[in-house]
């Protein structure tokens, strides 16, 4: 059924976020670098992170069908719910900005840290440029339920706002990454190349779960997918991006199905839990950096790309064979984490 599956796609409201698709680039230094190690394996990136607005990343994808809803409702506020350092919630700003809604961003303190870098630098310093109202609440907060009340407010005085949850990963944010699996087809096939897996960072679940599901609803398996979880525990993760993905499929209407056993998580690079540094991650940071010349973000991609290249080099995708990892962004988060970068010994 090719990409049939999707076309679906291409009737709903959607607000254009990105200029096209994102390129897709092999890794040859970093190949060079690792060396035997590797068995031959090429390592690609999908940058992800290279959008042109609000300093681009994977929440961008959600967002143009989010967005899009918001502007079809007539919405004149875009709410959204997140931690301090939340990509998400930085790029909800931008893109309210570029549709010209109203933003607030409702924002937890999840990780426990009071320093400047982290309150007041990296993602939020961005929130408030781009002209975002910020709540900002305790870690154990209900951010959703103030986000709607903040909703019901507005609508008391007439305004009508657009709520979204952590991450953007309802099923139809999630649709944004079922149209980057077609995305991806169609690169493998201008590329001639088959990526035996498609790796990428599980925060909410969304970039997994549709990238899974848009697999499925070309005929093509969901397990070609693998994430390594930051936030939930291994099994919750696998548990709710199962979930989800099932979510996005009947919301595509397509025919195909996703089993538990289809969604592939890791929670081998999590460490002590959300927002907080491995030393894997600053390595893997640092060594992409200094091969490649590429950013990834210390909470997302370092820890997750730390994980891909373990499995490259532990024979997971086979000899000869190639793999990709999807680089979501996040790049702003690196100078909230200064400190880390600080003290880790170089
Ligand atoms: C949100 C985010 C992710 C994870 O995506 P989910 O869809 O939430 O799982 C990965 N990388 C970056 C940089 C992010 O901001």
């Amino acid at each position: 059924m090719g990409a049939g599956g999707l076309d679906v796609l291409d009737g709903l409201d959607r607000l254009r976020l990105l200029d096209g698709p994102t390129p897709i680039q092999r890794l040859h230094r970093l190949e060079r670098q690792l060396g035997p190690a590797l068995g031959g394996t090429r390592l690609y990136v999908k940058r992800d992170d290279q959008m042109a607005l609000g300093g681009g990343g994977n929440k961008l994808r959600k967002l143009e069908f989010l967005l899009g809803a918001a502007v079809r409702e007539g919405c004149d506020t875009f709410i959204t719910t997140g931690g301090v350092q939340s990509n998400h919630a930085r790029l909800s700003a931008a893109a309210s900005a570029y549709a010209g809604l109203a933003c607030e961003l409702v924002l937890a303190r999840v990780v426990a840290r009071d320093d400047p870098s982290y309150r007041r630098n990296g993602n939020i310093l961005l929130d408030g440029l781009f002209g975002a109202t910020v709540h900002e609440l305790d870690g154990t907060a209900d951010t959703l339920a103030f986000a709607h009340e903040r909703a019901r407010a507005l609508k008391a005085e007439g305004r009508s706002a657009y709520v979204v949850g952590v991450g953007g990963s309802s099923p139809l944010g999630s649709l944004g990454y079922a149209d980057c699996a077609r995305e991806i087809t169609a690169q493998e096939a201008a590329l001639s190349e088959r990526f035996e897996k498609i790796v990428v960072a599980n925060g909410s679940a969304g970039s997994h779960a549709g990238l899974a599901a848009g697999f499925a609803a070309m005929g093509q398996d969901p397990a070609r997918v693998r994430s390594f979880t930051v936030l939930a525990p291994e099994q919750d993760a696998r548990r709710t991006t199962t979930v989800l993905a099932q979510d996005i499929l009947a919301l595509l209407g397509a025919q195909a199905e996703i089993r538990p056993d289809s969604i592939d998580v890791s929670g081998a690079e999590r460490g002590e839990g959300y927002g907080i540094p491995t030393a894997a991650m600053l390595a893997t940071v640092r060594l992409m950096a200094r091969t490649e010349g590429l950013l990834l973000d210390p909470v997302y991609s370092g820890k997750a790309f730390a994980g891909f290249l373990s499995d490259a080099c532990n024979g997971a995708y086979g000899e000869g064979k190639a793999a990709l990892f999807v680089m979501t962004g996040g790049v702003p988060g690196l100078f909230a984490y200064q400190p880390a970068f600080e003290t880790d010994a170089f």
